[in-house]
C-alpha cells in the first residue's frame, strides 16, 4: 500500500531544523529558531523529491511539498485536495503525470497557509478549478500576517484565488465520485476543511492533524488549542476503522488509533499548561517546566519544537 520512502533532502533539512529546535538552547531562542518555518519549508520543498503512496480506488497521496496531497485520479481528470508549494512544481508535475496523463481538472485547498496554495497559480494556470471555505479565498485576497511565523503574506495573484467558495459542509462530485467538504468551526484556522473520498473512504483532515509532529496553530486567523482539540474529537466520531485519514503534515496515510493518540497528546499537554498558567507563570516559565516532557520523544523531534508547541498552547489557555 506505501512506497518505502528514501531519506529525502526535505528529511534532512526537517532534521536540522529539527536539532536547531531542539538542542540547548532557552525556550525563547528555540521559538525564535522555529519563527523561520515559512522560508525553511519554501526551501525544503525546492529541493525535495516527491513520495508517492498509492491508496485504494484510484487515490494517492504525495509527499514532499508543504503539506500532504491527495490525489484523485478519475476517467477525465484529476481532482487534488492542496497544492503544495510553487517551487516543487516540476516534481510535483512528474509525480502527478506518473499517475496518468489526466489533467487536473479540480483542486480543492484544506485552508489558506501557504503550503497548501501556494501550488495554486500554477494549477490554475493548467485549468484546475479552485475550490474553498470561503475564509481561505478572504485571506488569499488580501495581505496577512501570521505573529508566530513573523511573516507578512502579499496578496495572492487572481488566479491562485478559489473561484468556488463554500460556507457549509458541502458534497460534490467531481471527476465521478463523490466527495464531502466538511467545514470545521475554527481550528488550526478559521477556513479548515475536510474532505471525504466517499468511495475509497479516505479523508484528508488539514492542518487539523499533524501526524508525529506537534501542530502549528494559526491564532492570527482564528486557530485555537481548543478549535484544534475539538476539531479532532469531531473527526474521531465521523471516521471507522478502516478510514485512511490524511493528516496536513506527518506521515500522510494515518489512522483513528493513531489519531486518537493526538488528542490524548493534545488533551494531556493542554491540562499541564493551564495549570501553570492558572499559578501565574509567563510563558516562559511554563515552558522551563516542560510540560510536554512525556510526549517530546515521539511528537517534538520535528519542525513545532516543545518551546514553541507549549508556547502556542499557552495563548489558548
Ligand atoms: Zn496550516
Amino acid at each position: 500500500m506505501t512506497n518505502s520512502p528514501t531519506l529525502s533532502r526535505r528529511n534532512f533539512c526537517l532534521c536540522c531544523l529539527a536539532s536547531l529546535t531542539t538542542a540547548y538552547v532557552s525556550p525563547r531562542q528555540a521559538f525564535a529558531a522555529a519563527r523561520n518555518i515559512v522560508d525553511s519549508l519554501k526551501e525544503s520543498a525546492g529541493l525535495a523529491e516527491i513520495t508517492t503512496y498509492k491508496l485504494r480506488n484510484n487515490v494517492a497521496l504525495l509527499e514532499g511539498s508543504g503539506g500532504n496531497i491527495a490525489v484523485y485520479c478519475g476517467r477525465d481528470g484529476k481532482v487534488l485536495i492542496d497544492a503544495g508549494i510553487s517551487a516543487s512544481r516540476p516534481r510535483l508535475s512528474q509525480a502527478l503525470a506518473d499517475l496518468g496523463s489526466q489533467p487536473v481538472a479540480n483542486l480543492i485547498n484544506t485552508h489558506w497557509h501557504f503550503d497548501h496554495t501556494d501550488g495554486n497559480q500554477w494549477l490554475h494556470s493548467e485549468g484546475a478549478n479552485i475550490i474553498a471555505h470561503e475564509n481561505t479565498t478572504r485571506h488569499l485576497r488580501s495581505a496577512q500576517r501570521v505573529d508566530d511565523w513573523d511573516f507578512n503574506f502579499p496578496p495572492s495573484p487572481q488566479g491562485a484565488v478559489p473561484a468556488t467558495s463554500i460556507n457549509m459542509d458541502t458534497v460534490v462530485e467531481l471527476a465521478g465520485t463523490r466527495m464531502a467538504i466538511a467545514c470545521f468551526a475554527p481550528a488550526h484556522t478559521d477556513s479548515d476543511v475536510s474532505v471525504h473520498l466517499e468511495d475509497a473512504n479516505v479523508l484528508h483532515v488539514a492542518d487539523v492533524y499533524w501526524n508525529g509532529l506537534y501542530p502549528f496553530i494559526d491564532y492570527s486567523t482564528g486557530g485555537s488549542i481548543d478549535g484544534t482539540i475539538a476539531a479532532t474529537e469531531k473527526i474521531i466520531a465521523t471516521v471507522d476503522a478502516d478510514t485512511i485519514i490524511v493528516p496536513g503534515h506527518g506521515h500522510p496515510v494515518s489512522n483513528l488509533g493513531e489519531l486518537k493518540q493526538y488528542r490524548e497528546m493534545l488533551v494531556t499537554i493542554r491540562a499541564n499548561v493551564a495549570s501553570l498558567k492558572a499559578k501565574g507563570l509567563s510563558a516562559d516559565q511554563v515552558a522551563d517546566a516542560r510540560p510536554t516532557a512525556a510526549f517530546d520523544d515521539k511528537w517534538g523531534k520535528a519542525i513545532i519544537s516543545p518551546a514553541f508547541f507549549t508556547r502556542l498552547v499557552y495563548k489558548g489557555v
